[in-house]
């Protein structure tokens, strides 16, 4: 007998900007939801106006979890103190474990058209706060895709249930053992994930609508999943949504802008070797 998570809690994510003024939608991160834990942030930039993406993410630090960026329009330039550098462009993943810290910036490769795309933030357990910072990059040609009736996924992390096989998503060795897949319903379309019992979940709709366990969620609403072991996602008039999860990592947060640790001396300690040039 499969334990279907409901939608515990609706949240419509709200109009920010971040970086040199860009402006996206926050749902996770906001004074409506600071954390999630193991997720600490979630940005959703989305526009044709390059008034509106054209400054970027100029040189900024971070220490203790990790960013992952998903885009699906347009293309960023990345940079870092590691000396690594690439363009992500449409469909391409950058799962980043900051570790004990870098210093990167992410401006945009592009001067008009739409920029869209994810950014979340996903914390790591204390162990592994001051760890080696690890990179993975992924081409959007490595993100595989499912194409199931009327249901299109694009499986970055996690494992979905193809039509003759088993697929992988491309990302891992995370602590926090995560889920992470585009879900493409075109109308009519359903689909069943499974979610391992005690892990965090939730999906965001960011195109048309998408019911989600038998919850009605529109564009630009993240939907909190309750515990259980499967979610069905379905649109009657197509929609599109992220459907993210994992392992929540159950300690203390002390967090400071780019920082995220376990104690506020540690955030001191990190604003001391950043100002010292010790990322
Ligand atoms: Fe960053």
């Amino acid at each position: 007998m499969s334990n279907l998570r409901k939608v515990s809690r609706v949240i419509l994510s709200i109009e920010a900007s971040d970086g040199a003024g860009v402006k996206l939608r926050r749902s996770i991160g906001s004074e409506l939801i600071s954390e999630l834990d193991p997720f600490l942030l979630l940005d959703n930039f989305g526009t044709e106006n390059p008034d509106d993406y054209i400054a970027g993410f100029p040189s900024h630090p971070h220490r203790g979890f990790e960013t992952v960026t998903y885009m699906i329009d347009g293309q960023m330039r990345h940079k870092d103190s590691t000396g690594a550098e690439g363009v992500l462009g449409p469909g391409s993943v950058q799962w980043m474990t900051a570790g004990r810290g870098i210093v990167h910036s992410e401006m945009p490769e592009q001067r008009e058209g739409r920029m869209s795309g994810f950014q979340l933030w996903v914390n790591l357990p204390a162990k592994d706060k001051m760890c080696t910072p690890r990179y993975q990059n992924i081409d959007p040609e490595d993100v595989p895709e499912v194409s199931l009736d009327k249901v299109t996924l694009r499986v970055l992390a996690g494992e979905v249930e193809g039509p003759d096989s088993l697929v992988a998503g491309p990302v891992t060795g995370v602590a926090t053992d995560p889920i992470y897949i585009d879900v493409m319903l075109s109308p009519g379309g359903s689909y069943r994930h499974a979610v391992p019992e005690g892990h965090t979940a939730f999906a965001y709709v960011f195109d048309g609508a998408v019911n989600v366990s038998g919850q009605d969620v529109t564009q630009h609403h993240l939907a909190i999943l309750s515990d259980g072991d499967e979610v069905e996602l379905s649109s009657e008039t197509g929609g599109r949504a992220i459907l993210v999860a994992g392992r929540p990592i159950g300690e203390p947060v002390a967090r400071y802008g780019p920082f995220v640790m376990n104690s506020f001396d540690e955030i001191q300690q990190a604003v001391r070797d950043f100002q010292t040039g010790n990322f």
